[in-house]
């Protein structure tokens, strides 16, 4: 069969630093579907989407809430010219219901071992309203993407080829509030072969990764061997959730470590702490920040901006908390009452779709882009991040 995957095109926040990462789980998707059949993909964010062809099966992935709306576009224009549709992804699962009236198929959770299925299914013309797996894939069991299918497409900031993902592991015990990872993935670890992972690692002639693992640190021998790896392959790498210990952030840098995202809710000592800890070793921080959870109030937008510029993070991303459908959040602000539409393209974490606790939605909304504004108004985001990749690029990037 002639596969097209799709990634759908999706409302950026406004003031987001403009480059976009390329659709790991659809090149993932690429490389569990059996030999034998011709696959394609498109993202939308990099290239416009050609929809006047006539694939034998479309694969729409969808991760984000904010993607369901022009994922299901996507899918009633294939089936209207009689190409069938199978839809997969983090929202998608999360907001299944809605999912199946869009397409013929559905995949729930993660797609090994289901993709597969449903692409024999589908190439018999018996394609199922939905495919699960009973269990997780076992990290073994999780492919080297297709990376040759992103070629050719704009993952680049400044005319700067930005990074290339690399997923190390699975599944996260560690129950962060709203965090829906353990929800969609287990909150059992499930490394992959690190030798696997060592030789893709080696192979991508990017020298910029991103190591997309949630949480490293959940394992340290696990994260260990992930250092040891990019040290051998003397590449320089983002992450999320490393090790704060003066060893680990030693050995991190020492493997390439180039700056972490660090979630932060309220000001607080342990997330000053970790800070302190990256920026002795030259490990640059950017604070993720989420806000609107029921403990904030009005205030909480000068205070967090004066925290973070006490602290020096290099970059900040603020959001505002959004109950993404699927997760417990959203049950429960549905549940009290709170939930102001379910219109999921506003489902992009810019502007309030709920009531918050303390403030008004408006509140939330405008003191979230007053955040964006005061945090940048004196060292503006293109500058910091001038400075940030000034730390990795070699002298003929800086050169050209
Ligand atoms: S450590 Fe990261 S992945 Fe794990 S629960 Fe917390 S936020 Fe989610």
């Amino acid at each position: 069969m002639r596969i097209k995957l799709v990634y759908p095109a999706w409302p950026r926040l406004r003031q987001q630093t403009p480059f976009i990462l390329p659709p790991l789980g659809l090149a993932v998707a690429a490389a569990l579907t059996p030999s034998g059949h011709e696959v394609s993909l498109a993202d939308e964010n990099a290239l416009p989407l050609d929809l006047d062809d006539r694939p034998d099966l479309v694969g729409i992935g969808a991760m984000l809430t904010c993607q369901l709306a022009r994922a299901f576009e996507i899918a009633d224009h294939y089936r209207a010219r009689g190409v069938p549709v199978v839809m997969g992804g983090v929202s998608a699962t999360c907001a299944a219901e809605e999912a199946r009236r869009h397409a013929d198929a559905v995949v729930l959770g993660e797609a090994e071992g289901v993709w597969p299925e449903a692409l024999a299914d589908a190439a018999g013309g018996r394609l199922k309203p939905v495919y699960r797996r009973k269990k997780f894939a076992s990290g073994r069991e999780i492919p080297s993407p297709r990376r040759d299918l992103l070629a050719g497409k704009e993952y680049s900031y400044r005319g700067l080829r930005m990074v290339d993902l690399v997923e190390t592991a699975r599944g996260c015990g560690l129950g962060c509030f709203p965090c829906v990872v353990g929800g969609f993935s287990g909150t059992g670890f499930r490394p992959r072969d690190l030798q696997a992972v060592a030789r893709e690692i080696s192979a991508i002639p990017n020298d910029r990764l991103y190591i997309v693992d949630n949480a490293l640190q959940q394992d340290e021998a696990h994260e260990r061997a992930v250092f040891a790896a990019l040290k051998a392959a003397g590449k320089r790498w983002v992450g999320h959730c490393v090790s704060a210990t003066p060893e680990l952030a030693r050995l991190a840098a020492d493997c390439g470590c180039w700056y972490v995202y660090q979630a932060v809710i309220t000001p607080n000592e342990d997330f000053a702490r970790k800070v302190r800890i990256f920026h002795e070793h030259g490990i640059g921080v950017e604070a993720t920040v989420l806000l609107g959870v029921d403990s904030h109030g009005p205030d909480i937008f000068r205070r967090m901006v004066d925290y973070l510029l006490d602290l020096e993070v290099e970059i900040a991303e603020f959001t505002v908390q959004t109950p993404f459908p699927g997760t417990a959040l959203f049950d429960d602000i549905k549940r009290s009452g709170r939930l102001l539409h379910q219109d999921w393209r506003r489902y992009n974490a810019e502007q309030a779709v709920f009531r918050p606790a303390r403030m008004t939605p408006e509140q939330l909304s405008e003191g979230c882009q007053w955040a964006w504004r005061e945090f940048y108004r004196d060292d503006p985001q293109r500058a910091r991040m001038a400075r940030l990749l000034r730390r990795v690029l070699p002298a003929r990037e800086k050169a050209g």
